[in-house]
């Protein structure tokens, strides 16, 4: 791709967005690569082909307006079920282990259906489970996505729930004040104070990375969204 030739898109960031960029859209594809995070232009492309596969015929799809939540289409909509199989899944384990998923698989796919359908219903089954749980039922983690929300972090492990002004400060529990941190973002990031987090959960979110008492902080964010793009593009380049 020129823009990865002339040096203005990481190498990650290219190969990211390769799956999309089509004849269509390939500007708007490389735009967005130069002002989100990496992490949010994953999602983004994951959300673009999980879109293209759902529609009827092969279709160019546009990245999504900024900030907007990516909404998956419904399994419906997917493709007919006899498709050419164009992927594999391979589970490694204790032989009892897979005999038993084997089991569970086969119970649940339907006499003339493919295998495949029985694992995808079984994985549906078993997050519709886990989210029946009362502990499970989290609204901030939920409406965070189960991840630390500083970005290009994403960390799903150890999360916190933080009160964006802190309640010491008068800040209250509406979930517009609060934010799924990992641990280390909330002891280490924004409680040492070279994290900072601002404004309303969960769109309108201002970040700052390597806060400094003797300058302006290193990185500064709306979301997934970097205030300026060429900072972003020479942090992406050092940092990934
Ligand atoms: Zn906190
Ligand atoms: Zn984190």
């Amino acid at each position: 791709m020129e823009a990865y030739r002339a040096g203005t898109l990481s190498t990650l960031r290219a190969l990211t967005i390769a799956p999309v960029v089509g004849d269509h859209d390939r500007d708007a594809w490389i735009e967005r690569a130069s002002e989100v995070t990496l992490r949010r232009l994953a999602d983004e492309v994951a959300w673009a082909l999980d879109v293209r596969d759902a529609a009827p015929s092969p279709t160019a799809v546009a990245p999504p307006t900024h900030g907007a939540p990516l909404v998956v289409p419904s399994r419906q909509m997917r493709a007919p079920l006899d498709e050419e199989l164009t992927a594999e899944i391979v589970v490694r384990g204790p032989a009892t282990v897979v005999a038993l998923l084997r089991a569970a698989v086969a119970a649940f796919h339907p006499p003339l259906t493919p295998a495949w359908t029985g694992l995808v219903d079984l994985l549906e089954h078993v997050k519709a489970e886990w989210e029946r749980l009362p502990r499970h039922r989290d609204p901030i983690f939920a409406r965070d996505g189960w991840r630390c929300a500083v970005p290009a972090c994403g960390s799903r492990r150890n999360l916190h729930d933080h009160h964006v002004i802190f309640r010491s400060r008068g800040g209250n529990n509406a979930r517009t004040n609060r934010v799924t941190l990992c641990a280390g973002h909330h002891l280490h990031g924004i409680h040492e104070g070279w994290v900072r987090a601002s404004g309303k959960a969960p769109a309108g979110m201002w970040w700052e990375l390597g806060v400094r008492s003797d300058g302006p902080s290193l990185l500064r964010l709306v979301g997934d969204r970097y205030e300026d793009e060429s900072l972003a593009l020479d942090c992406s380049k050092s940092r990934q």
